[in-house]
């Protein structure tokens, strides 16, 4: 299989609406909303680094597309199309065809067309652009928390890391509760309806994807203002709940690959109801920095930080 039967077989469909030249030509030709801003993200997938290699084609076709939606679905973008940067080994016909559906069903979910890419022998290597729209003024930022907000958080926090966790040899986790997750890590779910019915009710928000204390950290910086968090109200599955304290605290607060949106908004606010369970965990303060404290209001001693590449 050469290089452009590979991309005919797997990676090229009819084009879309809102699509006048999807993959074949030298660029993707878009019609843009009239008036609507476009948002752009990338995040590039690495083996080893981001994901192992005996990881299921699937998942990591679903994975590497709903990271990037992830960061639309934090900034309340509506999906409008992807590119997908890929370097592959060999052209393995099998990874490829997992690699592929588990890609297609989620940008199906999604209403996310592929509209172009590139792909090259080299290390597995894989990377998305995702281009997203917004009504001018609308698409939520970290920089806009008010002192008096309150911080919420979709979904559940922590599975993904205590997944790793268990691939590091560190906890020990078998059957159901495992593969609960494994899929987790595997498996996110970007928040995209919630980030849509957000714009005009949250005041900032962002996506997890490297740790609670972290992210959270950003918004701080960017809004210029402090925070409380309350470790308690945090919310956990039962899994997570059964292991020992400082590992819950471990995985809730600086678990990385989450993907679930934190957000600020108002006293009162009229939170939209998606179906995805929202939960209070804090409220923004004038006094810089982030404060976690435990059930009694007493500050909790941590000592963790967010995931970063070059300092780990
Ligand atoms: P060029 O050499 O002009 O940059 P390429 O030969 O790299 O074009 O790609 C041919 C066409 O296939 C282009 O439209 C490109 O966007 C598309 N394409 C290449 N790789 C992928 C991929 N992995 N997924 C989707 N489209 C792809
Ligand atoms: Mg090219």
């Amino acid at each position: 299989m050469g290089e452009f039967d590979l991309i005919r077989r797997f990676f090229q469909r009819p084009a879309a609406a809102g699509v006048e030249v999807g993959v074949g030509d030298d660029c993707a030709v878009l019609v843009p909303t009239p008036g609507a801003r476009w948002l752009v993200s990338s995040d590039m997938l690495v083996e080893g680094r981001h994901f192992l290699s005996t990881v299921d084609p699937a998942r990591l076709g679903h994975k590497a597309l709903a990271v990037n939606l992830s960061d639309l679905a934090a900034c309340g973008a509506t999906p409008r199309g992807f590119t997908l940067a890929l370097a592959l080994p060999r052209a393995d016909e099998a990874w490829l065809t997992g690699f592929a559906q588990g890609l297609w069903a989620l940008a199906d979910a999604s209403g996310i067309p592929l509209v172009g890419g590139d792909t090259t022998q080299g290390p597995l290597n894989l990377c998305i652009t995702v281009f997203g729209e917004a009504p001018p003024g609308q698409a939520l930022l970290r920089s806009g928390a008010k002192v008096g907000d309150e911080i919420w958080v979709s979904g559940r926090l922590g599975d993904a890391r205590l997944a790793l966790e268990v691939f590091r040899g560190r906890v020990a986790l078998a059957g159901e509760a495992f593969e609960q997750v494994r899929a987790a890590m595997e498996r996110p779910m970007p928040r995209l309806a919630l980030g849509q019915a957000l714009r005009g009710v949250a005041t900032a928000a962002l996506d997890i994807s490297d740790g609670l204390l972290g992210d959270l950290g950003h918004v701080l910086t960017a809004s210029r203002v402090g925070a409380t968090l309350e470790l308690a109200a945090l919310p956990r599955s039962e899994v997570l709940a059964a292991q020992p304290p400082a590992l819950q605290q471990e995985c809730l607060l600086a678990g990385g690959d989450d993907y679930e949106l934190v957000f600020t908004a108002p006293p009162g606010a009229r939170l939209p109801d998606v179906g995805v369970p929202l939960t209070r965990i804090g409220r923004i303060e004038a006094e810089p920095g982030l404060r976690v404290v435990d059930a009694r209001g007493e500050p909790v001693a941590h000592g963790l930080r967010s995931f970063d590449h070059f300092q780990s």
